[in-house]
């Protein structure tokens, strides 16, 4: 099977976005023609084996991560998902793990209506790029907009993938259905469009939660030029790291992709009325201030914590 066969069968089939590109995959580039008045938001993310996913990873969760990861920085910037192009290396044509790959793809892609429209394919060790393509039609949410007041949110529990990483690696056992979830997790994120699209009108700023809680809310505080207090309490998490007090799994470690996002006080009803019609549920967790970053134990704010330990994820670190 040659390379252009092997795009034909496994990588022509997402195709349903809300809009359509112009030329997509046949030609040596693809066109597309954004409407009048809107902008496009581009991101970039790549997965390596056993950099960004452990070696037994299934061909599925690859894909699944590999989209997920580039919608949820759609998500993250208030845009909608329109067109994304696939640089694909592999070490041998395996048609088993090619149409496993290609499905779950497929599926991602048509969930989220956003239509593959090119990208390169060679022979080389496992690594997946996805380049993403949004449109926003109103204004963009940057991580620079919060300001002094402004009431900080995250979108969802935060920790399931770490923990879920950390028992793929051997270093905790968890109950084997909480297992099972953690690994979802880690494997499967969900790109928040739905929330973002209810709360993009309101929020200042908005982040999504990849590399950790705290290295993640810092962008938006060092962009923003403010700092935050946060309430540990108020921090959605699973039980088992409260019992166990690993907060480090919620608040150090990346791969959660839920948003995290400021919101100015006077908006905050609407905002609260808007998510129960729709039926999402965010949660407080803290607020904007003038500089630093303080951790309490809860609202009362008696009781500062430390925040020690790593600063999330990092490449180069
Ligand atoms: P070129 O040699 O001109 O760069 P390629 O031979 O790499 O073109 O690709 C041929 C066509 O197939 C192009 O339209 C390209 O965008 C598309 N394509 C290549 N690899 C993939 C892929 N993994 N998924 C989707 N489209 C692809
Ligand atoms: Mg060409």
């Amino acid at each position: 099977m040659n390379e252009f066969s092997l795009i034909d069968q496994y990588f022509s089939n997402c195709n349903h976005t809300r809009y359509p590109a112009t030329h997509s995959i046949g030609d040596d580039a693809a066109i597309v023609t954004p409407e009048f008045g809107s902008s496009l938001v581009m991101t970039m993310d790549t997965l390596i084996e056993d950099v960004h996913f452990p070696i037994q990873t299934s061909a599925k969760d690859i894909a699944h991560k590999a989209l997920a990861v580039n919608l949820s920085d759609l998500a993250a910037m208030g845009a909608e998902p329109a067109w994304f192009l696939l640089s694909i290396s592999l070490p041998e044509v395996n048609h088993t793990w090619l149409q496993a790959f290609s499905d779950a793809l497929k599926q991602q892609a048509d969930l989220y209506q956003i239509q593959l429209i090119g990208g390169d394919t060679c022979k080389g060790a496992l690594s997946i790029t996805i380049q993403a393509t949004g449109v926003v039609q109103n204004r963009p949410v940057l991580r620079s907009g919060a300001e002094v007041g402004d009431q900080i949110f995250v979108t969802g529990q935060l920790g399931l993938a770490a923990l879920g990483l950390a028992s793929i690696q051997n270093k905790l056992e968890l109950e084997s259905s909480f297992d099972k979830q953690c690994r979802v997790s880690l494997n499967c994120p969900i790109p928040q469009f739905k929330v973002s699209r209810v709360i993009r009108q309101f929020a200042t700023s908005m982040i999504d939660l990849s590399d950790g809680l705290l290295s993640d809310l810092q962008h938006i505080l060092q962009q923003s030029q403010c700092g935050a207090e946060l309430f540990l309490d108020q921090i959605p998490m699973p039980k088992y790291i409260v019992e166990h007090k690993v907060y480090d799994y919620a608040l150090n470690s990346g791969d959660d992709y839920e948003l995290c996002f400021t919101v100015p006080q006077p908006l905050i009803e609407e905002m609260k009325l808007l998510l129960k019609v729709h039926e999402i549920k965010v949660f407080h967790i803290g607020e904007v201030m003038e500089k630093g970053l303080s951790l309490y134990s809860d609202k009362t704010r008696k009781m500062k914590l430390d925040i020690h330990a790593s600063k999330g994820y990092n490449h180069f670190g």
